[in-house]
C-alpha cells in the first residue's frame, strides 16, 4: 500500500486501520451524515448498529448494512425455526 495516503477516507477503506486514516473516515461520515440530514450527535444514537436504523431512523450506510445484516439474521433463524418444527411433525 505504498501508494496509499494515509489520513484519508480511501485508505480507510483500502482497509487500513491506522488512528490518521480510522480518525479521517470517521470525519468523512460525519460530513456525509450531515449532508443526509442526520444529526451528527444524537443521544444514545450508535452507527452500524440495528437500533440506529430502527429506534433512530438513522439512513447512514452503516446503519442500513446493519439493518440489512439483522433482517438476514433474523430471517435466517425463522427458516431454520420452520425447518426444525416441520421435522418435528413429520417425526410424529
Ligand atoms: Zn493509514
Ligand atoms: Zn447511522
Amino acid at each position: 500500500m505504498s501508494a496509499v495516503k494515509h489520513g484519508t477516507p480511501y485508505a480507510y477503506n483500502k482497509g487500513c486501520r491506522c488512528a490518521n486514516c480510522t480518525e479521517a473516515k470517521r470525519v468523512a461520515h460525519a460530513k456525509y451524515r450531515r449532508s443526509l440530514g442526520i444529526p451528527e450527535r444524537k443521544l444514545g444514537l450508535e452507527h452500524g448498529t440495528q437500533a440506529g436504523y430502527t429506534n433512530h431512523r438513522c439512513r447512514c450506510d452503516e446503519c442500513k448494512d446493519a439493518q440489512r445484516r439483522a433482517v438476514a439474521e433474523y430471517r435466517a433463524i425463522r427458516a431454520a425455526n420452520v425447518a426444525r418444527a416441520r421435522d418435528m411433525g413429520l417425526a410424529k
